[in-house]
């Protein structure tokens, strides 16, 4: 079960992929059929079950496009 759900803010996006190269589970990818009003392909969460909400992507961003809520166990 997912221990997070992550949120973008794809106008800000650059696409520069840090976030999908250190995501451990590795569960994001660049969604090639999607670009912002800049032009940037966007980040897409390909297997969101996966999730361990460690924020890695969002501490990563250079931008802040990612936010993470984490998702506890006990409600
Ligand atoms: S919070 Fe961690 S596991 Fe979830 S998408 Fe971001 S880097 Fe990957
Ligand atoms: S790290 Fe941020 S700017 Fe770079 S691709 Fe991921 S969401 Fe976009």
């Amino acid at each position: 079960m997912a221990k997070g759900k992550i949120s973008f803010d794809y106008d800000y996006c650059k696409g520069c992929r840090l976030c999908v190269e250190f995501c451990p589970p590795k569960i994001l990818a660049m969604d090639t059929s999607k670009m912002n009003e800049k032009g940037y392909n966007l980040v897409k969460v390909v297997e969101p079950e996966k999730c361990i909400g460690c924020a890695f992507c969002a501490i990563m961003c250079p931008d802040s496009v990612i936010t993470v809520e984490r998702i506890s166990a006990h409600g």
